[in-house]
């Protein structure tokens, strides 16, 4: 088996390793991905929401239309909804946008947020494969499909990787200068890094089935939603449209006591949430599996090997937040990476990794338990009559129907998770003593205080700022006379990338978070600093770029647009 050594060793091309991939080719970086799968077979049913910080990302790379185009047909409903049963009585709705309307629509929860790309649900099927195509084409990719990383140890400043073909049977070696596991939850080279997952093995245990039902669009309750969640006191259970026609997967939620899941009777659970008889016909495509659990690694890197996406941290997929949180740890390694293996950062750079998506990663694994708290809490204490055709069925139906909208519309419409996180304690950001807000699922108050995602908004050409952001940092120049070239010529001096951007307060519609006549953002899209005159530029860089841990002179002076 004869390999070229690589940059970037990419162990997993799920959608973690691929967005990676695929990135650091953006940023000019070559790199070699592994497989144990055989090229072209598909991922499984799971992952059903790219939220809309992972396109954004897709939209910079040129991905986002294409992705959009996957998925649910054009008109179909995006919508989540409550019913008794698939085929029973409506609870409640939560309004999504379809794909036709998702750039124009305005009203509904998880509209008019500060993005030029909106959340899209389509599952892991049809995004993955889009991924894997791309990442093929790029001539700074390469996959090795049918090959397992087996093992990887450090040796003079590279990793050496050993590989087994798995069509042959040969094994070889790899050498690169940094391994990245995005092998998923059993991953290898966390333990190969010592890592362990810590936190709560067993919140909920789902016995999930992907059926072909031609006959269930026509015979819904209530209009087709894209998510559907069954409330009955006999079988509780979520629904979910995967090509809005035919196939479904059917989510069930199965009771404390019930800990095999071979012991459930997946038929008969099946036809109790969709609330058919014997005789309605479906054919059990695959079966899915998988326990909700709550575990974050202990670290996240040893030296040149580094982790990221489920081989660093899972939890119940509430929010759609467990892909899109990997995608984000890719996307903040991938910067980190590009900048070390262009020249223009030392590897020190690298510490801000596990600094920055540790802490966060933590943050959203407990907003996603603590919302299936209150999921299973609300599946469990069903009122007995919500189906009755009485009074009191009909007030069940109501209360029910009430509370199920006011908990998950935070998790369907997660503008805080999306925009809210901030890296509150990163070796390379230069803070200001200014708190950045607290933010919820759902709530998001734009800042631009260091460390959160720079406030987006549109030129006045209509343009979004970020396709106005350059490659590596941007300097927003929100004042004319603000002073930029100090800040260029250390650039220029240090080869970093950087791009001037002047916005036109009066003209551009700059929200008021703005409050500073300089802003830098970096290649990740947040805010690496901000202040009305740079004192140091060199320094200051040097901070941003992992060269120095000295804290830069940073103007705090009260801001003149508060
Ligand atoms: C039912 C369900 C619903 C979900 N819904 C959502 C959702 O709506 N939104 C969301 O964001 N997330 C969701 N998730 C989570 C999401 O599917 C995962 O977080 C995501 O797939 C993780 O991507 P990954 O690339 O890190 O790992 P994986 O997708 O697991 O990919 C890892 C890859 O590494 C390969 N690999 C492993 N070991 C090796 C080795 N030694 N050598 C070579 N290759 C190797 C594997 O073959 C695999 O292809 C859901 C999960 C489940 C179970």
């Amino acid at each position: 088996m004869t390999i070229e050594n690589t940059p970037v060793l990419i162990v997993g091309a799920g959608p973690v390793g691929l967005m990676l991939a695929l990135d650091l080719a953006w940023r000019g970086v070559a790199s070699t991905v592994v497989e144990a799968r055989p090229a072209g077979e598909p991922p499984s049913v799971k992952c059903n929401h790219v939220s809309s910080r992972t396109m954004e990302a897709l939209r910079r790379l040129g991905l986002s239309r294409a992705v959009r185009a996957k998925g649910l047909p054009d008109d179909y409903p995006n919508d989540v909804v409550f019913r008794t049963r698939m085929t029973g009585r409506e609870l409640a709705r939560i309004p999504i946008p379809c794909r036709r309307d998702r750039y124009r629509r305005n009203s509904g929860p998880d509209t008019g947020w500060p993005t030029p790309e909106p959340p899209h649900r389509v599952n892991q099927i049809y995004f993955e494969p889009l991924l894997f195509a791309r990442a093929v084409a790029n001539p700074r990719i390469k996959i090795l499909s049918h090959t397992r990383l087996d093992s990887a140890r450090e040796e003079k400043e590279q990793v050496v990787a050993s590989l087994t073909d798995l069509g042959t049977g040969e094994t070889g070696t790899l050498r690169a200068r940094y391994l990245v596991g995005c092998d998923g939850g059993h991953s290898t080279v966390r333990r190969l890094i010592g890592g362990r997952l810590e936190g709560d093995a067993v919140i909920q245990r789902v016995q999930s089935t992907l059926i072909d039902a031609p006959d269930l669009l026509a015979a819904l309750g209530s209009p087709p939603a894209w998510m559907n969640y069954n409330y009955n006191p006999e079988r509780p259970g979520n629904v979910l449209a995967i090509d809005g026609v035919r196939r479904w997967l059917v989510h069930n939620y199965l009771l404390p006591d019930e800990t095999e899941f071979d012991a459930v009777d997946r038929d008969r659970c099946i036809r109790a949430i969709l609330g058919v008889g014997p005789d309605f016909r479906f054919e059990k495509v695959a079966n899915e599996d998988w326990i909700g659990r709550r575990l974050v690694a202990d670290t996240f890197r040893r030296g040149r090997m580094f982790i990221a996406g489920d081989a660093a941290h899972l939890w119940v997929p509430y929010a759609g937040y467990g892909m899109n949180a990997g995608i984000a740890d890719a996307l903040d390694l991938s910067w980190q990476l590009g900048a070390v293996l262009s020249g223009w950062a030392p590897d020190t750079l690298l510490d801000a990794y596990v600094a920055e998506r540790k802490p966060i990663t933590e943050q959203v694994s407990r907003f996603a338990m603590n919302h299936a708290a209150g999921a299973i809490q609300e599946r469990n204490t069903l009122p007995a009559e919500i189906e009755e055709d009485t009074p009191a069925g009909e007030a069940a139906r109501r209360t029910v129907g009430e509370a199920a909208y006011a908990l998950n519309v935070q998790q369907f419409a997660c503008a805080g998770l999306n925009y809210g996180y901030f890296y509150e304690d990163s070796p390379v950001i230069g803070y200001d003593g200014e708190a950045p807000p607290a933010y919820t699922m759902h709530l998001y108050t734009p800042s631009t205080v260091p460390g959160c995602r720079v406030p987006h908004f549109h030129v006045a050409d209509g343009r979004s700022l970020y396709d106005l952001m350059g490659e590596g940092f941007t300097l927003l120049q929100l004042e004319k006379t603000a002073e930029t070239a100090a800040l260029v010529a250390a650039a220029r001096e240090r080869g970093v990338p950087l791009t001037v951007l002047p916005i036109n307060r009066v003209t551009d519609r700059v929200p008021d978070a703005y409050r500073h006549a300089l802003l830098i953002a970096r290649p990740d899209g947040h805010v690496a600093w901000r202040g009305d005159r740079i004192e140091d530029a060199g320094a200051l860089l040097d901070l941003l770029r992992g060269a120095s841990t000295r804290p830069a002179t940073t103007d705090i002076a009260p801001a003149r647009w508060s």
